[in-house]
Parts: C-alpha cells; structure tokens; sequence
C-alpha cells in the first residue's frame, strides 16, 4: 500500500508589532520568510514602509518559488493581521495542494507596546493601536488547519487551542 505523503505546510505568524513574532523564530532557530527581511533588500531598511505592494508581492513570490523547489515547511514573519492580508496565502496553498497553519501571538496591547518602546526599531504607538483595531485572530472557518497560541507570559489561556507560550 502506498504511504500518504507528509502533508506540506505554510505556517503564517500572526501578530501585532511587538508581540514577539522575529524572537520566537530566532529562537527557534527558523529561518521564516519575512516582510522585514524584504524591506532590508529593497530599502536598507527594515522598518521602511514605502511599496507595500512590492514587498508583499515579492514575499508572496519567495513563497511560491520555494514551494515549487520542494519546500515542505515554509514559514512567513508578518503581522499578517487581516483576512483580506492572509487570503493570498491561502491561495497559493491551494495551488501547491499546502495545509496553512497559524502561530497566533495573543499578546495583549500593552504589552506589545511596552516591549516596542524598549527596542531600536519602534513602531509609532498610533500605528499599533490602529492595528490593534484591525487584527482579526485566526479561525478554522478561514481556512487554517492549526491555531497555535503563542502567548505571552502575561496573556490569559483561552481554551480549546494548542498553546505554545514563551516567557
Ligand atoms: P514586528 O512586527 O514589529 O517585527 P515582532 O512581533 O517581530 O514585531 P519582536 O521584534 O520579536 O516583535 O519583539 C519585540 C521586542 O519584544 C523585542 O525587543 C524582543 O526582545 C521583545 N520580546 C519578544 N518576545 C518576548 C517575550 N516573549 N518576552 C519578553 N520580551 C520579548
Ligand atoms: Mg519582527
């Protein structure tokens, strides 16, 4: 009988600025595709804003030449905090026959902003609360086949998913 073979993931991070998304994979020792990392190569900046269009069509673009080499996990370093910002991925997904995963970091505001203000690269405290307004957290109706929650040492669990927490 034939084996099934190990289903190929897309894993997005999702999260506001601040809530820890680059320490956790540096951490982890992952590699992740990441928006920061496409505004370096453009821009020499990675907290350079202009052509949002580019570097998301350029991540997107990463991500699909890697999974047409083979890739069977692929990481992806952006706040992703939106249906409308993740619906390309689940698109491509489809295309390479990929399960999508999400690692929510559910950390709250505060938080976020406390460890944005104590870092070189801030991120204005009107944009943050602005996303805040905006982040819509993962769900299985979208489309993800796994939540993780990464929590912050002070965050609240909330049942029913997979948590991952970090101190
Ligand atoms: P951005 O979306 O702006 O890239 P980010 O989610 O990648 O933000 P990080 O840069 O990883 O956030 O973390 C922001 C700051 O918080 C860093 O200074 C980092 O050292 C600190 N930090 C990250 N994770 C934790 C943690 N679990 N506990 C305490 N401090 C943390
Ligand atoms: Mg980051």
């Amino acid at each position: 009988m034939e084996r099934t073979p190990p289903l190929r993931r897309i894993v997005l991070a999702i999260g506001l600025p601040g809530s820890g998304k680059s320490t956790y994979f540096a951490r982890k020792g992952i590699t992740p595709l990441s928006s920061d990392l496409v505004r370096q190569l453009l821009f020499d900046d990675p907290a350079d804003q202009r052509l949002p269009g580019a570097v998301f069509g350029i991540l997107r673009y990463l991500l699909t030449a890697r999974l047409a080499g083979g890739a069977r996990v692929t990481y992806v370093d952006a706040t992703n905090l939106t249906r409308r910002d993740r619906r390309h991925f689940f698109k491509i997904a489809e295309r390479f026959g990929c399960a999508v995963d999400a690692l929510y970091f559910d950390v709250p505001v505060e938080v976020c902003l406390a460890r944005n203000g104590r870092r070189a690269r801030r991120v204005p405290v009107e944009v943050i609360e602005r996303m805040t307004r905006r982040l819509q957290p993962p769900t299985a109706q979208e489309g993800f086949r796994r939540i993780v929650v990464v929590a912050s040492a002070r965050g609240k669990a909330r049942g029913g998913k997979t948590r991952d927490g970090v101190s």
